[in-house]
């Protein structure tokens, strides 16, 4: 039986990541992925904040698109225009980036099995049993289950992730042409607490999709209308049709247990507010590296107990505000998000998103807004719908 100090389950990004990091400090890696192929299908509309220069490599032939700034549209249309002077986010070629990370991590000496689908593991021994090939033997000092947001390697200590269904389509709008350093956000309490997006890939192509509570019909329902309803995507040709499925984000959940721990989507490691994954996922595998590597040269599993504290430490304010936005917004009605957007824009709101707007971290913003009484002015209307049991 073949013995790995630390073992993976799935090369996503995040899990690609820790497999990297893993093997640049000398430890003898694998990484176990049931697909034939990685990073496929496309499950991503791919728009990544600045900050993932920061948190990872990123070479430039995996940007398709720079962005400066968002034109935000009420229900009724009211459009918010936010920008700054240099890119705010990057509009990656996910799967180009995926299948990078992943070959990053085997140049640094990792192993990868691609088509090993893990069925269970055990976290007292470490062995891996997989799906289909009950004679493969493998086992691992530590597993890191980074197996998305379905991970089995979760449900065996946690109860079944929460999650939020997505779809998106690829469409090219031909003559109409975008302007196409700016994404579109589209609010509508019909899918709150999640929004619809178009993010431009070109003047003429762009992933168009939406997350929310519902199911993938009624999702392709409300994309449909946006196609044909809004102006800057009346009459685009659908090239592509995709779906995914985006993790709640979930505090009580355990990140460890003996001697084994979950990464990324696995974790619920995504931001409330957009149900974006990456940049978090990708600080998340470098506090998880640091915690897993002194684990094993001091060859004690309770150093595993620091990582979800770590995490706790470097997360949880942020995440408690993100989880308060993401409740009133759930709250409020398209009358509320309209009288929001018209006040918000009387009051000279625009500038002040342009300034401490940030796609990884709102409370700045929510800050700024409530210190300068915007919040508040705007906040009378929406207690009448309920709001005040944010603050219980
Ligand atoms: C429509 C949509 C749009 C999104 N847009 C953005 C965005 O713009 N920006 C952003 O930051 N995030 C976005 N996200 C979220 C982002 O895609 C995820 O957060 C990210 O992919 C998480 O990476 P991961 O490595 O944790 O998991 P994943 O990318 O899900 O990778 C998990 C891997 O594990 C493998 N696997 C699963 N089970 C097993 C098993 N039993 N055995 C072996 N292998 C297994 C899978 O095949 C997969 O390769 C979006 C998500 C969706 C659905």
């Amino acid at each position: 039986m073949k013995s790995y100090d630390v073992a993976v389950v799935g090369a996503g990004p995040v899990g690609s990541t820790f497999a990297r990091y893993m093997a640049e400090k000398g430890f003898e890696v694998v990484i176990l992925e049931k697909k034939k192929e990685v990073g496929v299908p496309l499950q991503c509309a791919g728009l990544l904040g600045k900050k993932i220069k920061k948190v990872n490599i990123l070479p430039d032939e995996f940007i398709i698109n720079s962005v400066h700034g968002a034109f935000l549209h009420s229900p009724e249309d009211t459009v918010l225009s936010v920008s700054k002077k240099k890119p705010e986010a990057y509009v990656l070629d996910r799967v180009g980036y995926d299948k990078f990370l992943a070959e990053l991590a085997v140049d640094s000496g990792a192993d990868i099995f691609l088509n090993h689908q893990v069925a269970k593991v055990d976290s007292h021994n470490g062995n891996i049993h997989f799906k289909n090939s009950p004679n493969t033997k493998m086992s691992a000092d530590i597993i890191v289950g980074a197996d998305g947001h379905s991970s089995i390697i979760s449900h065996s200590f946690n109860p079944p992730t929460e999650s939020f269904q997505a779809a998106q389509y690829l469409v090219d709008v031909g003559e109409k042409r975008f302007q196409n350093d700016f994404v579109h956000l589209y609010v509508d309490s019909k899918v709150s607490p999640g929004f619809l997006w178009a993010i431009p890939l070109s003047e003429t192509t762009a992933r168009v999709g939406l997350f929310a509570d519902a199911n993938y019909q009624q999702l392709t329902k409300v994309l449909d209308g946006l196609i044909n309803k809004r102006s800057e995507l009346g009459g685009a040709t659908i090239l592509k049709k995709y779906y995914g499925v985006i993790p709640r984000q979930n505090p009580q959940k355990k990140l460890m247990k003996d001697r084994v721990i979950l990464l990324g989507d696995a974790a619920s490691q995504v931001k409330p507010t957009t149900g974006g994954g990456l940049v978090m996922g990708f600080t998340c595998a470098e506090i998880a590296s640091q915690v897993t590597s002194q684990a094993l040269d001091d060859e004690n599993m309770n150093i595993l107990k620091d990582y979800p504290k770590a995490y706790d430490d470097k997360f949880k304010k942020e995440l408690k505000v993100q989880l308060m936005v993401h409740k009133v917004f759930k709250s409020l009605t398209n009358s509320d998000l309209e009288y929001m957007f018209r006040k918000l824009k009387e009051e000279g709101a625009e500038d002040i998103i342009s300034q401490y707007g940030d796609i990884d971290t709102q409370s700045p913003l929510v800050k700024e807004m409530i210190k300068r009484g915007i919040l508040l002015s705007i906040l009378p209307k929406m207690l009448s719908r309920g709001i005040s049991s944010l603050w219980k």
